[in-house]
């Protein structure tokens, strides 16, 4: 079987056999197939599409280019998340701990920020000491002791997935959905769980920017997952604008410790609780969603959630104190005032621009292959966008001043300065433009993400986003 011959079929849009997917993913893996060929497969793939069967074997074959873990000896309902990523997407440094309090094992595997998206492990690595390099070893240790690790990708997971994400991520083949479904769920499946809930991200800062392709990613991913014996379900959720009010890794801990404190912004809160109640459903720790959401809001107000990441980050070598201290992260030390042209309503964040100037200010990567820059993890200014957590002090829908945004100064400044990342990130604009004659469902609108659109008015677009969507098989 010639690697030509594949891609010639692909490219002149014929369905891959089981045999010449195989073919394909192992010969990536192991080289037999050079970058150029991998390469030109990909982008025909994302050109001439997948089938659902073609999907389901191209991450059949993407599973077993590593091991598929088994954690069947460890008790209990093994149950994780997954987000298709954006900015100011914390929910993970939420929802694990409140999870395993509220009797799930955890384990959670998450990635790097890449682009304009932030990254689970990026995050934790901002408290002093975090080790998101555990063995499987190590894994199961944690999950017995805390009931939850949150960890990297071992190179044992789906290895044919970290040499096709690097190749896509270097041959602007990352936008594919059956790409995507492959890569996602095969690190998904091996990892060895029972169940799984996907946050599927729709709007400007997300891979996907339409509801009806985020739909498709969704259906794509959840018929993947129950064909694989991993029961799983996704939300649809808007990522137009950043998620709570933090972005950066140091100030995305403390605005999820707030949240463990029963804190938090109300977005955030109300995202990371649906994904937590679900994730109890799916995992048979809770009768029905009304018993979850129970139980999920009542871990937050004993402090069970809160105590648990406590346990999780002392289990993982980190600083258990940041908890009550929050004085022991590091802190930008600088900060920049951008105000807003006018005063009015903030009708919107735009998410993308928000995510792009927080990496430009260090917080990410542009390029997958970028190691962990001890230089840039370290240094200070890295871990926020400034005072992104206070330039959000006013929430969307509610009528703001003059001062809105906030980032850092320093020997970083001018990423700020360029037009294109700063205050047009924040859109004001005076309330009766916003909702005809101005009214409270502009406010009420500030609420959610979840619900059904919250403004009445067809003049408001960018913060009248989605209904919920959830997809059982
Ligand atoms: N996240 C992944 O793990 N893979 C993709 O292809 C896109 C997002």
């Amino acid at each position: 079987m010639r690697a030509v011959d594949i891609i010639a079929r692909k490219r002149d849009g014929a369905a891959l056999t089981r045999e010449e997917i195989q073919s394909f993913v192992s010969g990536a893996t192991d080289g037999a197939w050079p970058d150029y060929q991998s390469s030109a497969l990909l982008m025909a793939i994302v050109l001439r599409g997948m089938t659902p069967q073609e999907t389901a074997w191209l991450t059949d074959a993407m599973v077993h280019s590593g091991i598929r873990v088994d954690l069947s000896d460890i008790p209990g309902a093994k149950v994780d998340k997954h987000s298709t990523g954006g900015v100011g997407d914390k929910t993970s440094l939420i929802l694990a701990p409140l999870a395993a309090a509220c009797g799930l094992k955890v384990p959670m595997m998450s990635g790097r920020g890449l682009g304009h998206t932030g990254g689970t492990l990026d995050k934790l690595e901002a408290i002093p000491g975090f080790r998101v390099n555990l063995s499987l070893e190590e894994l199961r240790e944690a999950l017995a002791r805390v009931g939850c690790a949150m960890i990297g990708q071992t190179s044992r997971i789906a290895p044919a997935d970290k040499k096709l994400y690097a190749l896509r991520d270097v041959s602007a083949t990352v936008e594919s959905i059956p790409l995507i479904s492959a890569s996602i769920m095969s690190k998904k499946i091996a990892e060895g769980i029972d169940a799984l809930v996907l946050d599927v991200k729709t709007g400007s800062g997300a891979f996907m920017k339409t509801e009806a392709d985020s739909r498709k990613l969704a259906e794509s991913l959840v018929s993947i997952g129950n064909a694989s014996g991993v029961r799983t379900e996704a939300i649809i959720t808007s990522m137009d604008a950043p998620l709570g009010r933090a972005v950066g890794n140091a100030l995305e801990v403390i605005e999820c410790l707030d949240v463990l404190k029963g804190q938090g912004p109300a977005d955030l809160v109300e995202v990371s609780v649906e994904l937590t109640a679900r994730m109890l459903v799916v995992g048979g720790a809770a009768q029905d969603r009304a018993d979850a959401d129970r139980r999920v809001r009542a871990a937050i107000a004993s402090g069970a959630g809160l105590d648990r990441f406590r346990q999780i980050i002392e289990n993982q070598g980190g600083d258990p104190k940041v908890v009550d201290d929050y004085g022991r992260l590091p802190s930008a030390p600088y900060r920049h005032v951008v105000n807003a042209s006018r005063g009015g309503v903030l009708v919107g964040l735009d998410a993308a621009l928000v995510g792009r100037a927080s990496v430009a200010l260090g917080a990410g990567r542009d390029r997958v292959d970028e190691g962990v820059d001890d230089q840039r993890q370290h240094d200070r200014e890295a871990h926020g966008l400034g005072g992104q957590a206070d330039h959000l002090g006013v929430e969307e829908g509610q009528e703001v001043g003059e001062a809105v945004v906030l980032h850092p100064e320093g020997d970083r400044a001018e990423a700020v300065e360029d037009p294109g990342r700063k205050a047009e990130a924040a859109r004001v604009r005076p309330l009766r433009e916003v909702c005809g004659q101005g009214g409270s469902s502009c406010h009420a609108a500030a609420a959610g993400r979840l619900l059904r659109p919250r403004c009445d008015s067809a003049s408001a677009p960018s913060i009248c986003a989605f209904e919920s969507a959830v997809w059982r098989r």
